[in-house]
């Protein structure tokens, strides 16, 4: 690992100036990603800012019916808050879904929003790769890419992004909160993340020296109905091959609000906005959800051999929607 330099910051804007000091710097939250990928060398910041003992670690209750969830809030916290069991039971599935207990205790809700893919030539610097060298290649677009995308993809980068906080956010219509040079901004979760394009270096919208201070759940889908079901290669502690975040608002017999969000299909949560679109007025039965999410999936342009993924996916959207509606339906 290269030699850095490393400051702790006590607010936010003394942690955007310490960045600003120092080129190449990075901010530090956790580090389970982060310190993971310095020792393999695939990141090799000048500096690290080390943001964790900023006074973002909570969780608070916003007019209205909200939560603002703090960027340093551990992601086992975030999971076990009543309110947040309570109210967006979605995000708390996904959070335990997500890594191991030790490493939830440790991630923050800023950082597992900024891990970077687990794509296995991102994290080899022998080989091409893109997103870690622009303009070397991509490895796994004729090497391994039995995990990669099969939405949004282009011939420069077929990663995917690894969180499952991240999908049930970008399903629940969070926001996130940022401050940078530009004072602060907040931005939708499910636009937070990029995909590829010829540009797959770029993980998200964030502008140089911005930092990720909250995340916002809005009153809007408190307390509706949401799950999040996780579909990988062994019980736990692995990664999604496909996943699914929903939230479902019947009203009247037919389907007043529909959030739903895949993961790890694409380089960023697939917000499914032709399958809300196509369910909204709809009577929440067994056809209407099959056609949504066919009218979703029609877009899926699989690789030589992640086919598997599309009906996966499927079958997982399908069980999560029916489940959703069953009260309604009784
Ligand atoms: Fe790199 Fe993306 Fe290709 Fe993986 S899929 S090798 S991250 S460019």
């Amino acid at each position: 690992m290269k030699p850095f330099d490393y400051v702790r910051a006590d607010t936010v804007t003394r942690a955007t100036a310490a960045y600003a000091a120092r080129p190449g710097a990075h901010y530090l939250g956790g580090g389970t990603n982060l310190v993971d990928l310095m020792k393999l060398g695939v990141e090799e910041p000048a500096a690290l800012v080390d943001v964790t003992r900023l006074p973002l670690d909570t969780v608070e209750e916003l007019p209205g019916g909200g939560l603002r969830v703090g960027a340093t809030v551990r992601n086992s916290d975030l999971a076990a808050h009543p309110a947040v069991r309570e109210r967006y039971p979605a995000l708390s599935q996904a959070l335990l879904a997500g890594a191991s207990g030790q490493l939830r205790n440790t991630a923050t809700t800023g950082g597992n929003l900024l891990q970077r893919t687990r794509c296995p030539y991102f994290q080899d610097t022998a080989k091409p790769c893109n997103k870690r060298e622009p303009g070397s290649g991509c490895g796994a677009l004729d090497g391994v890419h039995r995990d990669h995308a099969v939405l949004g993809h282009s011939a420069h980068c077929i990663a995917t992004h690894p969180s499952d906080m991240a999908v049930a956010l970008a399903a629940l219509d969070a926001e996130v909160e940022l401050y940078g040079p530009d004072g602060a901004r907040s931005l939708p979760a499910a636009g937070f993340h990029r995909l590829p394009g010829d540009r797959p270096e770029r993980d998200t919208e964030l502008r140089p020296g911005e930092l990720v201070t909250a995340v916002v759940l809005p009153a809007a889908t408190a307390g509706l109905p949401s799950l999040y079901r996780k579909a990988r290669d062994r019980a736990s502690y692995a990664f999604a091959l496909a996943s699914v975040a929903a939230v479902l608002r019947v009203q009247d017999g037919v389907v007043a609000h529909a959030g739903i969000a895949f993961g790890a299909l694409a380089h960023r949560p697939w917000r499914a906005r032709r399958a809300e679109e196509a369910l909204r007025g709809a009577a929440p039965t067994e056809a209407a959800f099959e056609h949504a999410v066919d009218v979703e999936l029609s877009a899926a342009r699989p690789l030589r051999d992640n086919a598997y993924k599309v009906p996966l996916a499927r079958g997982i959207a399908l069980d999560v929607l029916t489940r959703l509606a069953a009260p309604a339906r009784s």
